[in-house]
């Protein structure tokens, strides 16, 4: 067989862990090795599974860094999914190239925009030598409309700021409000929402 990297990015909330698990679940109907990762960083729902927003769930193994993928890889794994790819330093890029490499069909899956909407590296690295990038949609919270943003509707300026609803929503580009330079947001469609 041979390999390929196959990208899914989107907001919070697009489908993305969902499109990674159907496609794995696919393979494994197909009698296919699989092995999927996450990193340490996203604690979410569970520890030794990636689980949707759906609450769908497959094994995944958690791992440090990038490399970790080269050393856990079997020989018999035809596909490897990866979810949260965001989270990896740009190593990732290496590690699923190489996968690709020896036959290995890669299916990585992150965000394609930080809370600031700026692209989330690695992501467009990954997807610039991936053969295949499906992005993928959530509904605006404010508007209905088809969202690719997620907004931050806590008042926090870390960088990464783990959480799901209580933290983040999906919005559109109309309806996203991006922090001004000290990362404040003023938040009025979040507020408007609560009253
Ligand atoms: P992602 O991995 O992209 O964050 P998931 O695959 O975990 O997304 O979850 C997608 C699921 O989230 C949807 O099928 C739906 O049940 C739920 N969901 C919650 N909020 C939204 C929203 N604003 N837009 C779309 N789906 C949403
Ligand atoms: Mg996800
Ligand atoms: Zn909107």
């Amino acid at each position: 067989m041979a390999g390929a990297i196959e990208v899914i990015v989107g907001s919070m909330f697009s489908g993305k862990t969902e499109e990674l698990i159907r496609r794995v679940k696919r393979a494994q109907l197909a009698r296919q090795k699989i092995q999927v990762f996450k990193p340490k960083i996203d604690n979410r729902y569970s520890t030794s599974e990636i689980t949707s927003h759906s609450l769908q769930k497959i094994k995944a193994t958690i791992i440090d860094h990038p490399s970790d993928i080269l050393n856990l890889v079997n020989d018999s794994t035809r596909v490897v999914g990866i979810d949260e790819a965001q989270f990896f330093d740009k190593s990732i890029v290496d590690v699923a190239e190489k996968l690709a490499n020896r036959g290995i069909r890669v299916i990585a899956a992150g965000l394609d925009t930080d809370w600031r909407g700026r692209p989330f590296h690695p992501m467009p690295e990954l997807m610039a030598v991936a053969e295949s990038v499906t992005k993928a949609y959530a509904v605006c919270m404010v508007c209905g409309e088809q969202a690719c943003r997620t907004q931050r509707i806590s008042d926090s300026s870390q960088d990464i700021l783990i959480g799901a609803l209580d933290v983040y929503e999906a919005r559109c580009r109309n309806c996203f409000e991006a922090p001004n330079e000290k990362g404040e947001l003023s938040l009025i469609g979040a507020q408007k929402e609560l009253t």
